[in-house]
């Protein structure tokens, strides 16, 4: 049995690539940091490329421009492209600027390998500012850099931290040194923190983390510890080059590196020309050789023999410096959050038991609001009252509505989709975008608002419902709450509509989303039609085609919210194995929904069993007497406690899709579906750079990046079309699409989701990147 569940857990979930995201500096699009003053540009802004280095760092100077500043310089440390670009556009912009460089001008330029080609992408994009790129190997590259900067002038320092005394900022040298600074740009890359094995013997001489030359190896004993496409380049070229390579991976396979880079090292091992060593690790370097030992026991491995070792397991932004700094980084925490969580979920808990009548309901029936809306409408004058009086009229109807709990909350929710909403269109300029979030936004206005609150009710008090197919209709979906003569006498009940038109809502919200249509005390026949043909046909026709996010991405109500209001949130979705463990909450949901439907039925097929009030007790949490007495119902649980307060509460901790992601019961039976989808995220893998922005964006945690570095379209049942890793991919490699089970491309999205295709589309053709 419990083989069997893992097998479905690697179905579903945990068979997935599962990267994480490195950390880099919160920044806005100039930039600016958390600390005034202070602002980062070039690779601490996410992109490793050239082009977007020399961007970024103009930007940032005009930006800075723009800003009040003191008679101290701008400070820029680091002359990479980044710092010398800033530093060519503060001399144009007449800003005194000082540059600090820890080596020398354009560092991380002159520790490419010799000759190496260089791939200015994207051909399109035209950086701003006066450095240009236009070399294709590394010594013009450097030859044309160096030219445009000539007569900008570099002092020597390698910073230590950025500090803010009295108000005034200064930076500290790693001599002791200060310099007071009007503003910092920090330009200091990603190359100053190679990750390291944290082995005995690291600090050997014969241990670097650069290649300059593989020739300077031939005939030696070298080490490459590393996966990526750095440590399988590495270890090619010095195989070439005649170098005896011994290639340690920790992983069972190359997931991160790209699929040919994995194709020649395996062809090379196979071929006896490189020794490799897949899930092993490095245990200590000696002079002569070093120890290896196996991942899965620890036990330890032979010695081999040893002559230099390349340590190539990636660069991290430079965090220390950061943090020494005080510049928050992505997925930080305010010191202060942890408080403002628990506050949150605190108001929250309170909100959501408030909106459903529940534990405290005895304190919140105190106060007169909302129910007392009629009397302060009608308190503004005559027409008021009049139209108040009249339920027949939309100000009548609105009145009655306006005295429920439920209509403020949705009122709230629905201008909140609208004004986010708004600022996702303008910030994120696609087709794809304006098209979706109009969606949300009417799916929402309408159905979800509008005909419950104010269409269905104003209907039937101008008489839809009285008789004929309305009565019919309106009896079936509807029923009411008063008897038929006090329907047939129009006398309607004092606090609220005499229909239940709130069970509108299940046309969009199905089960077991939404499940109070599916469990009422008698069936209700209508609904369980409407239920079975959204839940177990419609929705998996649509999630076949174009995936989970077809519903998630396109109309559910939570959906949309996470992609309005928690649009500017997506980063700080966590990453990896273990949190992909957590998707199983909504599983565990998804069984109870259906233990319940069981339960319900049985309850129906055997009234008076006792089984009706044991479901009321597990559902709602009532008591045979009506009670509410149990906290860890179903509605209480999922409904409330994981749907409302940690929901919306963790919307700025962990992003807007945690509900979504983690333990919507409706997604986990989406999820089961999609894993029989066409939909796929398909790449054009030449372009990628694996930069893992795709990764950094995706609030349903998915790494799309491994799929897309390696050429697999993407297929995580998790996706919910956000399209903000097409949208963020900064050479436009990820398209929406169709695919066989093979893997072949049906066909792909017209409705374009990249701005960088869409430049590309209106110019000339662009080359692939490196
Ligand atoms: C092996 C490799 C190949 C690449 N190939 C390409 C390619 O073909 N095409 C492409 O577009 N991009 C390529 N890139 C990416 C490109 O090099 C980077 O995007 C670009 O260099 C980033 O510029 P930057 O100014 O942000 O950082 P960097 O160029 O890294 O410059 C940072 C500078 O800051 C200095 N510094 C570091 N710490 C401090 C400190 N504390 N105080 C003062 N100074 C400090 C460093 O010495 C360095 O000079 C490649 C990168 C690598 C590593
Ligand atoms: S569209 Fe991209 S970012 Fe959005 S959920 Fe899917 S994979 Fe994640
Ligand atoms: S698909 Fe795009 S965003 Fe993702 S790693 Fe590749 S280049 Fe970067």
């Amino acid at each position: 049995m419990l083989a069997l569940l893992g097998r479905y857990a690697r179905w579903l979930h945990t068979g997935w690539p599962a990267g994480r995201v490195e950390p880099l500096p919160e920044c806005d699009a100039d930039g600016r940091t958390n600390v005034p003053g202070v602002f980062v540009c070039g690779d601490l802004t996410g992109v490793p490329l050239l082009k977007f280095a020399l961007d970024s760092g103009v930007r940032a100077v005009r930006a800075i421009a723009n800003e009040p500043r003191s008679e101290a310089p701008l400070i820029i440390l680091g002359a990479g492209v980044s710092g010398m670009a800033a530093a060519l556009e503060a001399r144009r912009l007449g800003l005194a600027c000082v540059v600090y460089e820890a080596s020398e001008p354009f560092a991380t330029l002159v520790n490419f390998p010799r000759h190496k080609p260089i791939f200015t992408y994207p051909a399109a994009m035209t950086p701003a500012g006066e450095l240009r790129v236009a070399a294709t190997v590394k010594e013009e590259l450097l030859d044309e850099l160096r030219t445009q900067t000539t007569g900008l002038e570099v002092q020597r320092g390698r910073a230590e931290r950025i500090e803010r005394r009295d108000g005034r900022l200064q930076v500290r040298f790693e001599d002791g040194a200060t310099r007071a600074a009007s503003h910092v740009l920090v330009a200091i890359g990603r190359s100053g923190d190679h990750r390291r094995l944290g082995v005995p013997g690291e600090e050997l001489e014969k241990v670097t983390n650069r290649l300059h030359d593989a020739a300077e190896f031939r005939g030696r004993d070298v080490l490459v510890a590393g996966g990526g496409d750095s440590a399988l380049e590495a270890a090619q070229a010095l195989v070439h080059a005649g170098a005896r390579v011994t290639l340690v991976h920790r992983g069972r396979e190359f997931a991160r590196a790209r699929a040919e880079n994995a194709a020649a090292v395996q062809e090379l091992a196979r071929a006896g020309r490189l020794d490799l060593r897949l899930e092993t690790r490095v245990q200590a370097i000696h002079s002569a050789d070093v120890e290896l030992a196996s991942v899965a026991d620890g036990a330890p491995g032979e010695r081999v023999a040893n002559d230099a070792v390349l340590t190539l397991i990636g660069r991290e932004a430079p965090v220390a410096f950061l943090r020494r700094s005080g510049v928050r980084l992505r997925g930080d925490s305010h010191p202060l959050a942890p408080v403002v969580l628990t506050a949150a979920l605190v108001l929250l808990a309170l909100l959501y038991d408030w909106k459903s009548n529940g534990f405290l309901e005895a304190q919140w029936a105190r106060a007169a609001w909302p129910a007392d809306v009629p009397q302060r409408l009608a308190g503004l004058g005559a027409w008021w009252a009049a139209q108040v009086a009249d339920r027949a009229t939309l100000l009548g109807t609105l009145a009655v509505s306006m005295k429920s709990r439920s209509f403020w909350y949705t009122l709230v929710y629905t201008t909140v989709i609208a004004w986010f909403g708004w600022q996702r269109v303008q910030r994120r300029r696609t087709p794809y975008v304006t098209r979706q979030t109009l969606t949300l936004f009417l799916v929402q206005a309408l159905p979800l608002f509008l005909l419950p609150e104010l269409l269905l009710p104003w209907l039937g008090y101008r008489g839809a419902f009285d008789h004929g197919t309305g009565k019919a209709l309106a009896d079936a979906l509807f029923e009411p709450y008063v008897s038929a003569a006090d329907l047939a006498a129009r006398h309607w009940p004092d606090w609220g509509h005499p229909r239940a038109y709130w069970r509108a809502y299940g046309f969009i919200l199905a089960w077991p989303l939404n499940v109070y249509n599916i469990f009422t005390h008698e069936p209700r026949w209508a609904w369980i039609g409407i239920g079975f043909v959204q839940t177990f046909v419609l929705i998996p026709l649509a999630v076949l085609r174009w995936g989970k996010g077809a519903y998630c991405g396109w109309i559910c109500s939570c959906g949309a919210l996470a992609e309005t209001l928690g649009d500017t949130q997506r980063t700080k979705m966590p990453h990896g194995p273990g949190w992909n463990r957590v998707n199983f909450v909504g599983q565990v949901f998804l069984a109870a929904a259906f233990a319940l439907l069981a339960l319900r039925v049985a309850a129906w097929l055997m009234p008076g069993s006792g089984l009706g009030t044991a479901f009321d007790l597990l559902m709602e949490g009532k008591s045979a007497s009506g009670h509410l007495v149990n906290p860890l119902s179903y509605k209480w649980v999922v409904d409330v406690l994981f749907g409302g307060v940690i929901g919306v509460g963790f919307y700025f901790k962990y992003s807007g899709r945690v509900w979504c992601r983690f333990a919507c019961p409706l997604a986990a039976l989406m999820h089961v579906y999609a894993r029989f989808s066409r939909f796929a995220i398909v790449p054009e893998k030449p372009k990628c750079i694996s930069c893992n922005v795709c990764t950094s964006v995706c609030h349903q945690g998915i790494d799309v990046m491994a799929f897309a570095n390696r050429g697999r379209p993407m297929q995580d049942p998790q996706c919910v079309r956000c399209s903000a890793c097409v949208h963020s991919c900064p050479t436009g490699v990820l398209q929406f699409g169709e695919v066989t089970s093979a893997g072949q491309i049906i066909r792909l999205d017209t409705l374009m989701a990249s701005p960088v295709r869409a430049r590309e589309a209106a110019g000339p053709p662009v080359p692939p990147s490196r």
